[in-house]
């Protein structure tokens, strides 16, 4: 088959290697599509340093496929069934797995990190996620084009759960990436009355209102008074930076209302991280400061199930659908900024 292996920084080769064989307790999955996440592009340019991460290693982890072989000993699976993969392999015996949230499990592996991924004709889901209920299926109705981004958007979905982004909020999302997108649109499916839309990157601003999910767009610079302007100089209930940017974090507590949640739901790069607050700001106006990362199984089901009564609409980010041969042209795409989602498909 063939599998796009990461040997380094920069150095991505896609190979013949043999059809994987599953163990009894595994599952073996052939890919339909499988999306290019920016942590992808990352870990690209990176040669996946950190992380846990070793090489050479198939990437791509938001996967949708059909269940090719299932193990001797798997229960409740078999071959032709639609599914998604879960990509955190939690441990389920540290305090964070015993408090509920696998996917900031202390001990936590992942697909495409300690395990092949998808970006290759067939993936081997490891017994771990069998067992923990990481292989799910895509309901009636739902493409494998829009089943492969579930995982990012069950991200976001766990970011708003923390943020409680509810009804009636006014919600500002910095940064026009596709999770941005994806934040928008689960804020208006919280019932947020009014979401504004974030971007220093004009091309990616035209793209999204032209997807038109939001009910304001603006850049940066003009933040500030449009905040202000649409809550009557309160701030925002809910900020959330889905950007890579310290200078928007410290723009967020700048413009999130007294008692308001903010979440840093962006890594920052490498050597990037520190910024410069005054932290008088959220001590005098009770703000809310937190991050969130990863998700659990139950928000990527949520997903799904908000994907198959029409709640969300993903197929409105998918910009690209490349052939896994011509993996550099889909790299390329996600790296430009001028692309919302791209797929791979084997
Ligand atoms: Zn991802
Ligand atoms: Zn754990």
């Amino acid at each position: 088959m063939k599998a796009l292996k990461l040997y380094g920084p920069n150095d991505l080769r896609l190979e013949e290697v043999p059809k994987p064989s599953i163990s009894d307790e595994e599952i073996l999955v052939r890919v339909k599509a499988c999306a290019i996440c920016g942590s992808d592009v990352r870990n690209v340019a990176a040669g996946g340093s950190g992380h846990g991460f070793s090489l050479p290693r198939v990437i791509g982890h938001e996967i949708s496929g059909v269940i090719e072989e299932v193990g001797s000993k798997v229960v409740d699976y078999a071959p032709g069934v639609k599914v998604i993969l879960g990509v955190v392999i939690s441990c389920g015996r540290c305090i964070y797995c015993m408090k509920g949230h696998p996917n900031i499990c202390i001990h936590k592996e992942a697909l495409s990190y300690q395990y092949d991924g998808g970006f290759a004709e067939f993936v081997v889901v490891p017994s771990a996620l069998v067992k923990q209920g990481g292989v799910m299926l895509i309901p009636e109705g739902i493409s494998f084009e829009e089943a492969s981004i579930t995982e990012p958007f069950s991200c976001a979905l766990n970011g708003q759960e923390l943020s409680d982004v509810s009804m009636g909020d006014v919600v500002v999302v910095i940064g026009a990436g596709p999770v941005g997108n994806m934040h928008v649109m689960l804020a208006k499916a919280r019932g947020a009355c009014s979401v504004i839309l974030s971007e220093v990157n004009p091309e990616r601003l035209k793209m999204s209102k032209d997807i038109g999910l939001a009910d304001h767009y603006t850049e940066p610079s003009e933040l500030k008074n449009l905040v202000m302007q649409v809550t009557g100089g309160i701030g925002a209930d809910v900020v959330i930076v889905a950007a890579p940017s310290g200078e928007a974090q410290v723009q967020a507590l700048d413009i999130v209302a007294p008692r308001g949640r903010v979440n840093f739901f962006g890594g920052l790069p490498r050597g990037k991280s520190q910024i410069q607050i005054d932290s008088n700001t959220i001590h005098y106006r009770e703000i809310f400061v937190h991050g969130t990362s990863d998700s659990t199984f139950l928000q990527m089901k949520k997903i799904l199930n908000l994907m198959a009564t029409k709640r969300i609409d993903a197929k409105k980010l998918i910009t690209d659908i490349v052939p896994l041969d011509k993996y550099e042209e889909g790299f390329a795409k996600a790296r430009s900024g001028s692309a919302l989602k791209v797929l791979l498909v084997p």
